[in-house]
């Protein structure tokens, strides 16, 4: 049997996926595998979930949601995809700070890359873990929560430390959003007033075809706190009269409901609709962050090769992520702007604009989404991570014997 990813451009070395039905099963599993690495809903892009040994999932341990009011938590376990989990937390009054774009993926997964959406005060989706449970590399079962020191080096893993079983997120109350986009805003509108526009909201995304046109569509997730007024020209942009998708040329339908009709929080923070494929399905992505102040510079080092990136281009999104103290995180230690790219499914023909791209954001000290295609030396990736000596102890601590190393993690973290 052949087991790939949901883009499948990876195909798995093993050729299967076990689903231990317990946590005492998942035990006794890792601890008679010389290789073995959780895989979640498979949405990374690149060889990160990968192993010459065991794939396993924990999509078949009992599932969990386990609230509690007075700490305004929920425990859940990993395999948990964020739709569900929304579902449930709404209907007892409560949120999750930020999402995805998309309310597939499994929360165990998303934390593990550092997944993350939009907005100046949000943090990525591990910022919101309280606590985590996993079967490290001996076998034991260890919790890990934010008394712990080692805490921040867990809560982005990579999966490298342990099979997660369950996470405690934090919660805040339910809260209502309104989508609106707009399109067409002027380049020179991204150039000087970047902040102006990506903090107008709770969650700003830019997208834009590098086409020459600046940026295609801007979709602002509203709060009633931020106070945006929606006006019907703003930055040189227009208010859109009916639904978008970011690629033009795909249906709105899959995507969550705009023009200002407010809703839950979990029915607009994902562009995409649980019940719908997300993005265009057919496609490979990459990702850099870089320090937020850098965003009007480096957009504009991108600008001379828009003719090369266009054609091999769905669509390309800019976020912003606010600064978190994760060792391995996208966004340590710095606020972030995100450039993400949606390109065709043709990786020989996306390599060499991959590469202009990389070259031409290297000034910026990118770091690559962990779950995402980059061609970045492995020293200049190591480089960006200052706690990632740390992180290498701590893995040596939980996982001795190097069970859930792969080809990916020695070449990106040694
Ligand atoms: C259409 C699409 C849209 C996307 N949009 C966004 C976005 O808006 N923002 C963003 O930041 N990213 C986005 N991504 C990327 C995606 O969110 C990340 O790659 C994420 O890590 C995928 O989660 P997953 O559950 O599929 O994990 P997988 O890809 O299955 O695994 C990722 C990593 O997590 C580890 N892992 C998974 N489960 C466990 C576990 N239980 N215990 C230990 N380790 C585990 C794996 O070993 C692997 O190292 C998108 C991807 C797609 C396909």
């Amino acid at each position: 049997m052949t087991v790939t990813n949901w883009a499948r451009n990876v195909v798995f070395q093993a050729g299967q996926v076990r689903r231990p039905s317990s946590v005492d099963e998942l035990r006794t599993m890792v601890a008679g595998s010389a290789r073995v690495r959780a895989l979640g809903t498979g949405h990374s892009f690149n060889e990160l979930a990968d192993t010459e040994g065991e794939l396993v999932s924990v999509a078949g341990l009992p599932p969990v949601a386990e609230i509690d009011r007075e700490a305004a938590t929920v425990r859940v376990t990993a395999g948990t995809r964020y739709g569900e989990l929304a579902t449930t937390l709404h209907a007892a009054g409560f949120a999750l700070p930020n999402l995805g774009s998309l309310p597939h993926i499994s929360v165990g997964g998303a934390c593990a890359t550092g997944t993350h959406g939009s907005g100046r005060r949000n943090g990525n989706l591990a910022t919101a873990v309280a606590a985590l449970e996993l079967v490290t590399g001996t076998g034991d079962l260890l919790t890990l929560d934010r008394t712990d020191d080692r805490f921040p080096g867990a809560a982005v893993h990579l999966g490298s430390l342990g099979v997660v079983t369950h996470l405690t997120l934090d919660l805040v109350p339910t809260f209502e959003i309104r989508q609106y986009v707009y399109d067409g805003l002027p380049a020179a509108s991204v150039r000087g007033c970047f902040d102006e526009v990506l903090d107008a909201a709770y969650s700003v995304s830019l997208f834009t075809s590098w086409s020459g046109r600046g940026i295609d569509q801007v979709w602002v997730k509203s709060t009633d706190g931020d106070g945006f007024a929606a006006p019907a020209r703003w930055h040189g942009a227009e208010l859109a009269d009916s639904p978008r998708h970011p690629i033009g040329s795909m249906s709105p339908v899959h995507c969550t409901a705009q023009q200002g009709v407010a809703g839950p929080w979990h029915e607009r923070l994902p562009h995409f609709r649980l019940d719908f494929t997300p993005s265009s399905g057919d496609e490979l992505q990459s990702e850099f962050f870089m320090p937020r102040e850098s965003a009007p510079a480096a957009y504009a080092a991108l600008e001379p090769i828009a003719p090369l990136i266009a054609p091999v281009l769905q669509i390309s999104e800019i976020r912003t992520v606010a600064a978190d103290d994760l060792w391995l995180s996208p966004a340590y230690g710095r606020d972030s702007v995100a450039f993400h790219f949606t390109w065709i499914a043709d990786a020989a023909a996306v390599a060499p604009v991959l590469a202009a791209v990389e070259q031409a954001l290297s000034p910026f000290t990118p770091r690559p989404h962990w779950g995402k295609v980059f061609s970045l030396d492995p020293a200049q990736v190591r480089a960006a991570y200052p706690r990632l000596p740390d992180f290498l102890d701590l893995r040596a601590a939980l996982d001795p014997q190097g069970r859930f190393r792969n080809p990916f993690t020695d070449r990106y973290l040694h």
